[in-house]
């Protein structure tokens, strides 16, 4: 039910006309009732306690013991929340995604207000249903990453401002030091879509198994392994967008058709938490997507598409331009250096909106005074401030850190995959993908739900998640193209 609800939800985001947003919201309600009944009872509840002790002999990481121990844990965790709560939480949150593009639309805050402020309400009351061992924040984490606490993302958090905040400032003046002004000539919009598709087919993406849409949030989705949604948007005057929106998507994507099938229909069919997940995008986006080996290969392709607007352009400066670093005002198209900053601002934010020291009709001005401190830069108007992100308006409050989190991760996992596959970056030099998607098909995708990101990390890369190598990464990476 809750992969019928993901084809509704898919449908109301690409295709769905906009009068439709009401009736959809009642659909949308009626399916997550349906399944809190389905699955929030006493008898699945005692059938789970009985199972768990048939499986206690069985091995950790047995598909048996692994599935009774993940559904009892989300169990546990739904039978907290009343079916009122959740049946409240669905409707507002449609309503609230509905009113979020006409407050867009419009560029007035003041038309999403309204929605926001029942929706923090609504998720305040989902977290005192929850509790929590620290905070109020703790509780909603929890729900994008399964162990996190709050307390852990601040102590990171504040390692990574050390490193980034300075690093930023000293790149500032040097801003124009890299062009990139070959990026913004206009590309075919149908020529970046086929482009798009072309490094999507590199990457092993499986075309029997996905397809790709226009919408305009980027956004993946998936029904079933077999089915894998990846959406993207075309920007005529910015080649960049279209294309790491694909490969960002792409490795999403790549993780949803790597979840074995006799997962499937169960809660062991799903990424350990939102920050793995980003993890995936992450490593093909940036580690992949914007480095030199990648370029070496996908330089010439990209000529062959756009002969006239790419001539004249070396590897070089292809490396440099997609790596341009410059303090800007959208989350979505910012820099690997300047990201992680727009997730502290959210950070900050929601914590304040939650613990109900920030009013919801405050937000604006605490968004731009944050932008103001950490990226030196303040928007115009609340569509490229306050109104920029869809994720408060669908109930996802605690799903940010995730974002920083999957970067960190995606370093870490990068640099795993090195130490074990030798020759790797020559490989993606010649386009081919293959070694590097099967390593993480075996070593992550294969796992689906079974550990908790902690245990899967360690598993992994035989530590725990850490700031140091991102912030090594990054150092020397943006130290080499700005000369510091
Ligand atoms: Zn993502």
């Amino acid at each position: 039910m809750e992969k019928a609800g993901a084809v509704l939800g898919w449908d109301q985001q690409t295709y769905m006309p906009p009068d439709a947003a009401g009736s959809r919201s009642a659909q949308m309600v009626t399916l997550a009732t349906l399944a809190y009944d389905r699955f929030v009872n006493d008898e699945v509840g005692q059938l789970l306690e009985r199972l768990s002790h048939d499986v206690e002999a069985l091995p950790y990481d047995s598909f048996a013991r692994s599935l009774i121990r993940v559904t009892r844990r989300k169990y546990q965790r739904e039978r907290k929340l009343s079916r009122d709560l959740v049946g409240k939480l669905a409707e507002a949150t449609t309503l609230g995604h509905h009113g979020w593009l006409q407050a867009r639309e419009q560029n007035r805050f003041e038309v999403f207000c309204p929605y926001l402020e029942r929706i923090v309400d609504l998720v305040v009351q989902k977290a005192e249903a929850l509790g929590y061992p620290e905070c109020r924040y703790d509780a909603l984490l929890d729900e994008f990453e399964p162990e996190m606490r709050t307390s852990r993302v601040e102590a990171l958090f504040s390692q990574l401002k050390e490193a980034l905040v300075p690093l930023v400032q000293a790149i500032r003046p040097q801003v124009a030091q890299v062009d990139d002004s070959f990026l913004h000539r206009h590309f075919d919009e149908k020529k970046q879509w086929d482009f798009g598709l072309a490094v999507l087919q590199a990457m092993g993406f499986d075309f029997r198994r996905g397809r790709m849409d226009s919408t305009v949030h980027p956004f993946t989705t998936a029904f079933s392994p077999t089915d894998v949604r990846i959406t993207t948007h075309v920007v005529p005057d910015n080649l960049a967008s279209c294309l790491f929106s694909v490969v960002h998507e792409g490795g999403h994507a790549l993780y949803e058709q790597g979840i074995p099938l006799e997962f499937e229909r169960t809660p062991l069919g799903e990424a350990p938490s939102f920050g793995v997940h980003e993890s995936q995008s992450r490593l093909w986006e940036n580690l992949v997507g914007r480095s030199r080996p990648f370029w070496r290969h996908f330089l010439p392709v990209a000529q062959s598409f756009f002969p006239a607007e790419l001539r004249g352009v070396d590897l070089e400066a292809m490396y440099r331009a997609v790596n341009r670093v410059e303090p800007s005002l959208i989350r979505t198209d910012a820099d690997e250096v300047t990201y992680n900053l727009h997730i502290f601002v959210r950070f900050d934010l929601e914590r304040q909106l939650v613990d109900g020291k920030l009013a919801v009709k405050d937000l604006p001005e605490a968004w731009n005074a944050l932008m103001q401190d950490y990226l030196g830069v303040v928007p115009r108007n609340p569509r490229e401030g306050v109104l920029q992100d869809v994720h408060w308006s669908d109930g996802s409050i605690g799903y940010f850190p995730s974002y920083t989190l999957g970067n960190l991760l995606a370093v870490q996992f990068f640099d795993q995959a090195r130490k074990e596959c030798p020759g790797l970056e020559d490989e993606m030099a010649a386009g081919r993908f293959g070694t590097l998607k099967k390593w993480l098909n075996e070593r992550i995708h294969a796992l689906g739900g079974k550990y908790t990101p902690a245990e899967l990390v360690s598993r992994v890369t035989g530590t725990e998640l850490q700031a140091e190598p991102y912030i090594r990464y990054i150092r020397s990476k943006y130290g080499e193209i700005y000369g510091l």
